[in-house]
């Protein structure tokens, strides 16, 4: 029997506390090893189904942003430069890619999911949860400015009215939703990125650390400058966001790689299994 355990910190699987138990132990709740649990908040000893749940939102987030990109972009070109097809189907085009950036927003919000070995340490006010905030504030805030446009006697753009009768409701909804999507935008665009740098912290990546720092100063001025350059400072801009989260859930997989090569390694351990003789030289056994 080993010496039991006499911290405060609990099974990064399920959050069950470790105090009083053996140290080559196992958590009672869920089987996972107690000395795992206390190696500190490194992602490769995170919880495996944490880690597979941020890749597989990470993955979301990306292909479905970039479907909204390209169909958005397809459909202003199509229905505005080229001027075919008619308003109907500008219109409906913008739904789908409405609909595809929802898609990806539930896909932010499975990125941003509590680590359950680390949810009791939480501050309210985390970079986690500011992040999940502004995502869902974006999606509200799109959906009921999608919805106030279709308000009869909706402003197609949104000026201040010069008199107190363009004081209409529907102008109060356009601008109350935009400025929601607004604020959820700055929310999941900051929070995100220091959302993000305390992962790649937690992956021992200080090249992704440093990224997220500069990405916050410099995203925002290529978006802004960058419009000028035929609207493109955007696009630019969400590519490049993109590839940092891309590049955040190769360091995600390569825990959950290092994490299946010790699982086997442990399970040959336990299993006794000795390494399959050497091949033998197949110049040894010809006769001479
Ligand atoms: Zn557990």
């Amino acid at each position: 029997m080993g010496d039991s355990y006499t911290g405060n910190a609990t099974c990064n699987n399920c959050g069950y506390s470790l105090h009083g138990l053996d140290v080559d132990g196992a958590c009672p709740e869920c089987g996972r090893a107690v000395l795992t649990s206390l190696q500190g908040d490194s992602l490769r000893f995170a919880s495996p189904d944490y880690l597979l749940t941020l890749r597989r939102g990470i993955t979301i987030a990306i292909a479905f942003g970039i479907a909204s990109m390209v169909i958005v972009f397809v459909t202003e070109v199509v229905t505005t430069v080229i001027g075919r097809l008619g308003p109907g189907s500008r219109q409906a085009g913008l739904w789908v890619g409405l609909l595809m950036s929802w898609i990806a927003a539930a896909g932010f919000i499975q990125f941003t999911t509590v680590d359950p070995g680390l949810g009791d340490a939480e501050q309210p006010g985390s970079a986690r949860r500011l992040a999940r905030l502004g995502a869902v504030l974006m999606i509200g805030g799109e959906l009921a400015s999608a919805l106030a446009g279709m308000l009869p006697g909706a402003p197609t753009r949104l000026t201040l009215p010069t008199s107190a009768a363009g004081l209409t409701l529907p102008w109060l909804a356009s601008l109350l939703s935009g400025l929601v999507m607004w604020a959820g935008f700055l929310f999941y665009f900051f929070q995100g990125l220091l959302y993000a740098e305390w992962l790649f912290r937690r992956a021992r990546d200080p090249n992704g650390v440093r990224a997220c720092r500069r990405y916050m100063i410099l995203l925002p001025i290529i978006a802004v400058f960058g419009t000028c350059v035929c609207g493109l400072g955007p696009y630019v801009a969400k590519t490049l966001h993109w590839h940092l989260l891309w590049t955040l859930r190769t360091r995600i997989a390569d825990s959950l790689a290092v994490q299946r090569m010790e699982q086997v390694i442990a399970d040959n351990v336990a299993r006794g299994a000795t390494l399959p003789p050497p091949a033998q030289d197949p110049g040894e056994g010809r006769q001479s």
